[in-house]
């Protein structure tokens, strides 16, 4: 776990000043590595029988994808408006300023799957509660667990996900 979390590097002052970013690209490239964190998440999960992974835009699909793979799940993307091709149910979010929305097909999944949503990092929680609101009001799914790589703890997201059993692998 230490080598995986020294692969995170700091940016500061990035995509603002003042907010220091938490860069995973040097743990993508590390084949060794990446290939743990993956088999890290899917040991939660291994017998769990999940039918999807859901991903969250963007940097979420590289992980989502890797763990569907590895348990033997289907995928799902959960993107920002404008992007799925076919029918789609959206869910707005407020932010700091201004709002932002979650959208997902409308054939997403079958009614009693067994899902996981996966994102790379849990901040203030809004991408994400918007995403378990968006699945919650449009399907009857069960959503077995929220992963996370890292948790932002000092921004408190989980506050948001309240009651909703939740797993990341790395803490700041
Ligand atoms: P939230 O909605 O929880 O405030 O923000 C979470 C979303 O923003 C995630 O989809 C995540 O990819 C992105 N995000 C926020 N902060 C960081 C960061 O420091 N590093 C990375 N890699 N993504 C971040």
């Amino acid at each position: 776990m230490e080598e995986i979390i020294a692969a995170i590097r700091n940016i500061p002052d990035f995509p603002k000043p003042g907010i220091q970013f938490k860069d995973i690209t040097p743990l993508l490239a590390d084949g060794r590595l990446f290939h743990r964190t993956i088999d890290l998440l899917a040991a939660r999960h291994a017998d769990q029988g999940i039918d999807i992974v859901v991903g969250i835009e963007a940097r979420g699909f590289i992980f989502s994808s890797a763990l569907a793979y590895a348990l033997g799940a289907g995928t799902c993307l959960v993107r920002k408006p404008g992007k799925l091709p076919h029918a789609v149910h959206q869910q707005t979010y407020d932010l700091e300023y201004g709002t932002d929305a979650v959208e997902i097909h409308t054939d997403a999944f079958k009614p009693g799957q067994k899902i996981l949503i996966l994102d790379d990092v849990l901040a203030t929680g809004g991408t994400v509660a918007a995403t378990v609101e968006l699945i919650r009001s449009n399907f009857e799914v069960e959503i077995v667990e929220i992963d996370f790589l890292m948790e932002l703890e000092f921004l408190h997201g989980r506050e948001k996900l309240a009651g909703l059993p939740m797993h990341a692998l790395i803490q700041y």
